[in-house]
């Protein structure tokens, strides 16, 4: 089992392979979609909304919006306030290139080209906190018939996953790696 093994070839990232593969390239062609996508709406992608995204975007993880603000804190000396920081990620949001995990109030960059046109389900590792998204179009469709049929006008449809993404699946419990499986 290689670590680039495809969980989904059409629709989701490639999987987290435990830093092996080469980030940079994934913030790279984030960071292009994201002007292209600031672009295309005629919103400003401000140097804040940037510095936003690259944090979010510095790896696959879903990040709550304190540890944005933590982790720029860190890295420049001065803490912005919380309120400039949200507004920064709804900006992100509106363009497409940041999404929310709604179960757990977090966010991440979107690193599936699919620009928001298609919806997409999060798949969120319990383990190492990656996010992998997957084709979701079904899944909302069938929502949607669901929702018609009673008469019910469907504002918002949140699907999400969690569990154990490829790379941890393959990993050992601890106890098992330390030899301390319990008995039955
Ligand atoms: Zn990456
Ligand atoms: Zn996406
Ligand atoms: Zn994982």
């Amino acid at each position: 089992m290689t670590p680039s093994a495809k969980v989904d070839q059409q629709h989701s990232m490639e999987p987290r392979d435990h830093g092996q593969h080469d980030h940079g390239a994934c913030v790279l062609s984030a960071l292009e979609r994201a002007r292209t996508a600031f672009g295309d709406k005629g919103i400003k992608l401000t140097p804040l909304r940037q510095r936003v995204f690259e944090e979010i975007a510095g790896s696959h993880d879903a990040l709550g919006a304190y540890e944005v603000l933590d982790r720029m804190a860190r890295k420049s000396g001065e803490r912005l306030a919380p309120i400039s920081v949200y507004r920064a990620i709804d900006a992100l949001l509106a363009a497409g290139v940041v999404h929310r995990i709604e179960s757990k109030n977090a966010f991440f960059a979107c690193h599936a080209p699919h620009q928001g046109q298609e919806r997409h389900i999060a798949l969120v590792c319990e383990r190492c906190q990656t996010v992998i998204e997957v084709s979701g179009a079904d899944i909302f469709a069938a929502m949607e018939t669901a929702s018609a049929a009673c008469g019910f006008k469907l504002s918002l449809a949140v699907a999400e996953g969690s569990g154990l993404c490829p790379a941890c699946a393959t990993l050992p419990t601890i106890a098992q790696a330390t030899g301390m499986v319990t008995q039955p």
